[in-house]
């Protein structure tokens, strides 16, 4: 038994305390995967460090599902452990483990939530007309993605190929020539809901387990020709990257901020007494290079808003379900959390160490990284979403 020591300054402190699954490096998935959390420097075993069988497992979905007073009360007991000595078996160093995709992922959402974004968008997509469609600020607008293609962060992204308008109007088929990034927020549902019944705003927590940083690969060429009349499809659904750390809500009380304020005034179903957002600052990394910090605080649809929108027609979710923000974006160039911002559509190249970029090269990695206000002066760190373009002819 030993004492885990936290440096003070550790994005994963007592505070923080976030879950993943992991694997020690060169063991089988399917066998040696188990539940842990990270504590400063180390991973921690909670199959072994709290001797519950649901943490010997492969996913997060059998403790998700439990509900919110479990969750409650392995907070509790992580809590405790920090302050105690830990089975040695169950501490790992991080270079030693390999993180898998946490969640056995059932449904997939994407919404289109940060007004900024929304609006750089359409002038980029629609410049003679309005940007905001005229829905945008009477719903969450969203879409739904292709969930068995949700990979864990360090997966390798094989360029997609589709169809991509020409000069003459007609299309050809080949690599996307205008693959981008989009930096965003999931929410992870842990208690489904009924076919037949909406959530209601007030009733986010009895459902939302937690957050986890995603990275929407977007295939611009593809999407533009595609998405007119019935919206995203192949340009979308080729991969999503999403990290291998879930944080639980718990954990994210003192970075709730309110929400900017929404005009006209939604309909009552998106009404909520206190609409709240997060102050989680997000970190774009290209190649190394810094070129973006997108602020969730920003965004214009609330995490209970979109859920409310996405359950009002009744449809069920289900333990797994995974719905992102949409990209995030501020109102500052150097806030834009895609590419086809980043660079005005192509036409603004972006500068990385010598080199310039409009849209992605293969061999370049993205990494996006995030923290959040914790109690005290201390931050919470959400981990990153990790992963470099391959080319598609090395694609298996
Ligand atoms: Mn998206």
């Amino acid at each position: 038994m030993t004492r885990v020591e936290v440096p003070p300054d550790s994005l994963f402190g007592p505070d923080n305390l976030p879950y993943g699954v992991y694997v020690p490096r060169g063991t089988d998935h399917r066998t040696g995967a188990r539940v842990c959390t990270r504590l400063g420097d180390h991973i921690i075993d909670l199959s072994v460090a709290l001797n519950d069988p649901d943490f010997a497992s492969r996913d997060l979905n059998t403790f998700l599902a439990r509900g919110p007073r479990r969750w409650r009360e392995v907070r509790e007991q992580l809590r405790e452990l920090v302050d105690r000595d830990i089975h040695v078996e169950a501490i790992h160093r991080p270079a030693e483990v390999e993180l898998l995709l946490p969640v056995r992922i059932a449904d997939y959402v994407d919404f289109y939530a940060s007004i900024d974004h929304a609006t750089n968008l359409g002038r980029l997509f629609r410049p003679d007309s309005e940007p905001l469609l005229p829905n945008w600020r009477h719903l969450p607008v969203g879409y739904h993605g292709r969930s068995g293609t949700v990979v864990v962060s360090g997966t390798d992204i094989v360029r997609p190929r589709g169809q991509r308008r020409t000069d003459s109007g007609a299309p050809d088929f080949g690599p996307s020539r205008r693959l981008d990034i989009e930096a965003e927020l999931g929410f992870v549902i842990g208690v489904g809901s009924e076919l037949g019944t909406s959530i209601d705003t007030a009733e986010f927590a009895d459902h939302v387990f937690g957050v986890a940083l995603v990275n929407d690969w977007s295939a611009r060429d593809i999407q533009a020709w595609e998405y007119q009349p019935l919206g995203p499809f192949l340009g979308k659904s080729f991969a999503t990257s999403l990290a291998g750390w879930v944080t639980p809500l718990a954990a994210l009380d003192s970075a709730r901020v309110p929400l900017p304020d929404q005009v006209p005034e939604p309909l009552p179903y998106l009404r909520e007494s206190e609409k709240w957002g997060l102050d989680i600052e997000l970190t774009v990394r290209w190649n190394g290079q810094v070129v973006s910090h997108p602020p969730y605080s920003r965004m214009y649809w609330s995490p209970a808003q979109m859920l409310a929108h996405l359950t009002a027609n009744g449809a069920a979710t289900r333990t797994g379900d995974l719905y992102a923000s949409g990209t995030i974006s501020g109102p500052a160039p150097d806030q834009r959390g895609s590419f086809i911002e980043l660079s005005w559509g192509g036409s603004e190249p972006v500068t990385l160490d010598g080199d310039t970029r409009t849209f992605l090269e293969d061999g370049d990695e993205v990494v996006i990284t995030a923290s959040a206000p914790g109690p005290g002066r201390r931050r919470i760190g959400l981990g990153e979403v990790r992963g470099r373009i391959r080319p598609v002819h090395e694609s298996r």
